[in-house]
């Protein structure tokens, strides 16, 4: 259910986020202090790359809509420096997605961009501006507008023809680590869940699994590692409704799930269906590898690792016990 709803969230963000303007210009500077401080952040991310952003001729509205906002999460009425914002769905969004979604409606509003809905070779846009229409998956496709991506996405907002960052085209392998660099702590083997406490690691670690995982059902299965509240998970699903499959890797805080990366492919990862996922903290990022190849790396999480949970669940959250885990190994790298 949560997934659903975190889904649709995605899905309005991006949907109809501008509209004709059906008022007058006002030249009123009208901002709800809820909005302030992500405006006079969006000011100074301007200034930083000189860019003066100054709202004193053209004013600037942002206000909660009265009730929905039709089908979207906020809109701008182009050329009426005017914002719109659902105050529904904003109370359920992270603070990394407000910002988000402020910065792409002033994106329309203040620095008259529209969409742009281009990729890196990973699958991964380029821009915060990306939206309406979309093809297909791509709805489901979020913006890791996140951790060390964050700067490029916001020079790329000020400056459309940024060069790309250097993560768009990562060419991480997985090394083998020396003898003597790597200490087993926890194992496991044929097992339908994994629910480890791991006690506190800061330093860098690898998480291996091999599992064959659940298909042809609505169950999803979750791998997450961090701490209970503060974690990064894998979520895969065969079949989720929606006409989605595949996974997302994301981030959970605040008590909510973000993703960052999604992907269909589950059934040609190196020539072999999806059976087996490392994690490797080294370099201070957090790799993941899918079947040896390198899938999408993250920024070494704030918190010390204490759990490492993986478990299919079908959609009441019951526990479905088919999911073969054949092999669990955490090891510390010294
Ligand atoms: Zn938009």
């Amino acid at each position: 259910m949560k997934k659903l709803l975190f889904l649709s969230i995605l899905f309005l963000t991006f949907q109809n986020c501008r509209k004709n303007p059906d008022i007058g210009a006002s030249g009123e500077y009208l901002v709800d202090p809820v909005f302030e401080p992500y405006v006079q952040e969006f000011i100074a991310e301007g200034a930083k790359r000189g860019q003066t952003i100054d709202f004193s001729d053209s004013g600037l509205i942002v206000e909660f809509s009265d009730g929905s906002v039709q089908t979207a999460s906020g809109f701008c009425y182009v050329g009426e420096h005017h914002v719109v914002i659902d105050k529904s769905e904003w109370t359920s969004l992270s603070e990394d997605v407000r910002g988000f979604l402020l910065f792409h409606e002033l994106g329309h509003c203040e620095l008259d961009r529209g969409h742009k809905n281009e990729k890196f070779s990973n699958d991964v846009w380029q821009s915060i501006m990306r939206g309406s229409p979309l093809q297909g998956t791509e709805v489901w496709i979020p913006i890791p507008f996140f951790g060390f991506r964050k700067d490029y996405f916001i020079d790329e907002l000020f400056n459309p023809s940024v060069s790309a960052p250097s993560w768009a085209n990562p060419n991480f392998t997985l090394t083998s680590i020396p003898d003597g660099e790597k200490e087993v702590v926890q194992t496991a083997e044929n097992i339908n869940r994994i629910n480890e406490r791991v006690g506190g690691i800061d330093g860098d670690y690898e998480i291996k699994i091999d599992f064959n995982r659940i298909k042809e059902r609505t169950n999803r299965t979750k791998l997450i590692w961090g701490n209970t509240t503060q974690h990064y998970y894998i979520d895969i699903f065969p079949d989720q409704g929606f006409n989605v499959s595949g996974y997302f890797i994301g981030v959970r805080k605040e008590d909510s799930d973000n993703g960052l990366f999604y992907s269909t492919n589950t059934i040609n990862i190196n020539g072999e269906e999806l059976n087996n996922i490392i994690i490797r903290r080294e370099d201070g990022f957090e790799k993941v590898f899918m079947n040896g190849e390198f899938i999408f790396h993250i920024d070494q999480q704030e918190m010390p690792i204490s759990l490492v949970k993986m478990e299919a669940t079908n959609s009441a959250g019951m526990l479905d016990p088919e999911l073969e885990i054949n092999g669990f190994e955490f090891s510390k790298i010294n």
